[in-house]
């Protein structure tokens, strides 16, 4: 009998729900140790207490440190603040993980495995930004400014280095575009290599221009293994590198800090599909296998992977969005099935 693991539980807004019960259901019949404590956030914390990031939830995140969350709404051109860019900030989220590996043969690209890691809480998303206005026009200038410091920098890439090192993966991109922003991502691009060094006879690395870095994606991404990266270059790339195993249905994130750390799908809550039921809840569980390696469960995360694998292989049972027919609630049957 494992010991049981605290975890805070956001079903989110519009399909969250939905594929949090199927990842729930899931986990319950792996006997996942987690005590899920169930709070919520985005639209649903709105209606339900007038704050899309109430105080009980982001209490409860502090106290269990670990999160499993549905996707959450944020209004376009106005409105509150995206929850996640708080999360990130009021937790120091700094490590955004996000693996990319073809789980169905027959795609554009065979063979896929490469992670990125992202910083989550510098560079250009810090949101320095302002207008000049000039004769009338209140819009005539925009300027906006990043920050990346040396020890967020130093932090990310030793990051990436001990992901690499725990993961056996064998090499780390540094990422940059050190020829055109040479202090904000050449602080990033000197620092990481410093990094690098220390690696050395461990985990290989070498550097690419982001541009040339999105291409090379394209033309042969079997050359890259982990990336690290800057915080817009990371959300652009790790989009792209989601591109090359079927779309972002399929990619799970992590947000690592020192005390918390929080696991979710990439897309979005999906309004258009919401309470039909036809919802894909593979990024989630990809998301829950992530956090049962992150408490040591390995074997339960494994268990979860191959399960995945052979139901969408082997019984050929998926979604919509994956060519297929069956519902959530039937494919989250058919991976349980295989699961006992
Ligand atoms: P989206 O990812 O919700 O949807 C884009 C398209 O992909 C839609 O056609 C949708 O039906 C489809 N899709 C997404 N997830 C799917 C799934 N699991 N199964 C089947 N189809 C799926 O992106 P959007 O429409 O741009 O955003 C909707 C809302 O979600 C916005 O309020 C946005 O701010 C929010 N959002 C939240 C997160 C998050 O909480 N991590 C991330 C991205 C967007």
């Amino acid at each position: 009998m494992r010991k049981s693991i605290p975890a805070t539980l956001i079903p989110g807004d519009g399909i969250g729900p939905e594929i949090v019960d199927a990842a729930i259901a899931v986990l319950d019949s792996l006997h996942a140790p987690f005590a899920w404590e169930i709070r919520k956030a985005g639209l649903a914390g709105l209606k339900e207490s007038g704050d899309p990031l109430p105080a009980e939830t982001v209490e409860s995140i502090r106290k269990t440190g670990l999160a499993l969350k549905g996707p959450l709404e944020t209004p376009v051109g106005g409105g509150y603040r995206s929850i996640n860019v708080r999360l990130r900030e009021e937790f120091h989220l700094y490590a955004n993980v996000r693996p990319a590996k073809t789980l169905m043969p027959g795609g554009r690209y065979e063979n896929i495995d490469l992670v990125t890691i992202r910083e989550n809480t510098e560079g250009l998303y810090v949101g320095f930004e302002h207008y000049i206005p000039i004769d009338g026009d209140p819009h005539a200038v925009a300027i906006g400014s990043g920050v990346n410091t040396r020890a967020g920098c130093r932090r990310i890439a030793q990051f990436a280095f001990e992901y690499a090192v725990k993961h056996g993966r064998g090499k780390v991109t540094i990422v940059h575009k050190a020829n055109i922003l040479k202090a904000l991502t050449g602080l990033f691009r000197e620092t990481a290599n410093e990094v690098a060094k220390s690696y050395e006879g461990r985990v290989q690395s070498d550097e690419r221009i982001v541009d040339a870095c999105a291409m090379q994606l394209v033309l042969n991404p079997w050359q890259f293994d982990v990336i690290v990266t800057t915080n817009l270059f990371g959300d652009i790339l790790s989009d792209e590198i989601a591109g090359l195993v079927g779309g972002l249905g399929m990619a799970p994130g992590a947000n690592i800090g020192e005390n918390v750390a929080i696991f979710e799908a990439v897309h979005g809550s999906a309004p258009d599909i919401a309470g039909k039921g036809t919802a894909n809840p593979l990024a989630l569980l990809l998301a829950s296998a992530m956090m049962l390696s992150h408490v040591e469960c390995h074997d339960l995360a494994a268990k979860l992977r191959q399960a995945i694998d052979i139901t969408l292989n082997q019984d050929a049972i998926r979604t919509r969005d994956l060519g297929g027919s069956a519902t959530t609630r039937e494919f989250t049957t058919a991976l349980i099935h295989r699961l006992s």
